[in-house]
């Protein structure tokens, strides 16, 4: 199935100006996608227009109903896992037991969201007054412009759609130019799980699609996954307009090995955290601060387990590392390896596009690794968003969270140590939104906060209790029943 149009008011429609864009297999590059709709303005007016109608009933349906309806996009989302992380790895490369758990997060996020509509709580207080009654109350906000990256095409989409629905609000979604496919397939589930008409609508598009969606009048909030310049545009049209917006952004995200740390589970956790997803995660590992005394030890261990990673297409056999997204990616990948080199660290591993044989129909970068990086590098400071990490060397735990600490963005980080005490402090001295201890960089759960600090986000965090925060507006009610005018804030000593 390849659905190639917007999603609008409850049609399935092209663009007003009927202009494309194509989108190919990033591991199988005369694999086709589609041609998608270039959204225009008009396309996107049309879509808010839809949200701003359907916001009427949507907000005013009891919440446990609207929770009710994402129960049944969760099941729909769990007959359809297999199929849709079939399409997802097509489309944007990640092997197929990745595309599956991205899934299952949305899975996770739906059944989740659906049940804390039963528990959208305010709050009540005393009244400094008698006979008068305080609370707070949830209201939803209005339309929201959902504007997400392709690497957790379904994920993360899910983490602001869901939460934003269950509050009564109602969404126009544009997602991701290389992931157009994905988010279509997520809407048609959506619908077939009875999502009314106007509740979600799709626009599809690149960079000024978003932008008209950020910038349009009828626009309440915004929330936003992707790079830390684009976030910082939105955040600036945002701010001009008095919009609420959410931001989720780049990361250079460290893990750091202690001389007492387990180092079988460390190699395992850097595979999984450098080179899943080809290192193309916002959480991915990127920097490696291992202590001097285990660091050859542990590069040993870890050059013998990376030669061993199987790169290819993710929907065959036995592939573990798929593409990366697209040629401009490959060039910036490859540019940082030149930068890296130049800067003077030891390319110890990799650092080549792929070539040969079917590897020259997709976009193949091997796992890279260099060693003596130093933190004023840029290979040590820069998101490359690839299968590149920098191993730092430190000789103290002090040194080790200086290094950590010593970059723009705080989105993840994790320890490896046996030493709880280390641990412990090692949470409150990380200047990240995320610590791990003894697991890598990744692996957010649905009912857990997700966000970074920095210039990763802006203070709101995905996910978990603190969503439904970003998703409604507290209004605070007095019920006075005394039957007389009380005047609050007088002094009448
Ligand atoms: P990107 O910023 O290029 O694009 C992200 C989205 O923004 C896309 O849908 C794009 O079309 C849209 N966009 C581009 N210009 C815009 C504009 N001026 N106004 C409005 N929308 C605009 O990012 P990308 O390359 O797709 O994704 C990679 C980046 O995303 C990395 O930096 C990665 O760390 C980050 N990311 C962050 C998280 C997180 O939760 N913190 C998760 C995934 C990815």
């Amino acid at each position: 199935m390849s659905i190639l149009k917007n999603y609008i008011d409850g049609k399935w429609q092209p663009s007003s100006n009927k202009k494309t864009f194509t989108n190919i297999n990033p591991a199988v590059n005369d694999d086709v996608i589609g041609e998608f709709a270039a959204s225009s303005p008009e396309d996107v007016d049309s879509a808010v227009a839809a949200a701003r109608t359907a916001f009427e009933t949507w907000s005013r349906m009891p919440a446990p109903a609207r929770g009710e309806i994402l129960r049944r996009i969760g099941d729909v989302l769990t007959e359809r896992k297999d199929e849709l992380a079939f399409e997802m790895t097509r489309e944007m490369g990640k092997p197929h037991f990745e595309t599956r758990g991205d899934v299952q997060e949305a899975i996770d996020t739906a059944y989740y969201a659906g049940s804390e509509t039963r528990r959208l709580f305010g709050h009540t207080v005393p009244s400094e007054l008698p006979n008068k009654f305080n609370m707070s109350i949830r209201r939803p906000i209005g339309v929201v412009g959902v504007i997400t990256a392709w690497n957790f095409p379904v994920a993360v989409p899910t983490w602001k759609m869901f939460p934003a629905i269950a509050c009564g609000n109602t969404v126009v979604f544009k997602p991701s130019e290389d992931a157009p496919h994905s988010g279509a397939l997520l809407v048609q589930a959506f619908i077939d799980a009875g999502l009314p008409e106007g509740v979600v609508n799709l626009v599809q598009g690149a960079g000024e699609v978003g932008q008209a969606l950020v910038s349009h009048p009828d626009i309440n909030a915004v929330s936003f996954t992707g790079s830390t310049e684009t976030g910082g545009k939105i955040a600036e049209i945002c701010g001009a307009e008095h919009k609420r917006c959410s931001l989720e952004m780049g990361g250079k995200n460290p893990m750091i090995v202690l001389a007492d740390a387990n180092l079988d589970l460390v190699v395992e956790g850097i595979l999984w955290g450098a080179f899943g997803t080809t290192g193309q995660r916002c959480t991915a590992t990127s920097r490696l601060i291992v202590h001097k005394d285990v660091q050859d030890d542990l590069l040993d261990r870890l050059k013998k387990a990376t030669s061993g990673l199987r790169l290819g297409y993710g929907n065959e056999k036995d592939v573990d590392v798929g593409p990366v997204i697209n040629q401009k990616a490959v060039d910036k990948i490859l540019g940082y390896i030149e930068i890296g080199i130049k800067e003077g660290a030891t390319l110890a591993m990799g650092g080549k596009r792929i070539t040969g044989g079917k590897m020259d129909n997709g976009f193949f970068i091997e796992p890279t690794i260099f060693t003596g990086v130093r933190r004023n590098m840029r290979i040590a400071r820069e998101e490359i968003f690839g299968p590149v990490l920098s191993v730092i060397s430190i000789s103290s735990y002090e040194e080790a969270v200086s290094i950590a600490n010593d970059v723009q963005f705080g989105l993840s980080s994790s320890i490896y140590t046996n030493d709880v005490s280390t641990a412990f402090k090692a949470m409150h001295d990380i200047e990240a939104g995320i610590t791990y201890v003894n697991g890598p960089t990744i692996g957010a759960e649905a009912h857990m906060p997700f966000g970074g600090v920095k210039k990763t986000g802006n203070g709101h965090r995905e996910g978990g209790w603190e969503v439904f925060n970003f998703y409604t507006e507290t209004k605070t009610v007095y019920v006075d029943y005394s039957g007389s005018l009380q005047k609050a804030q007088i002094d009448n000593t």
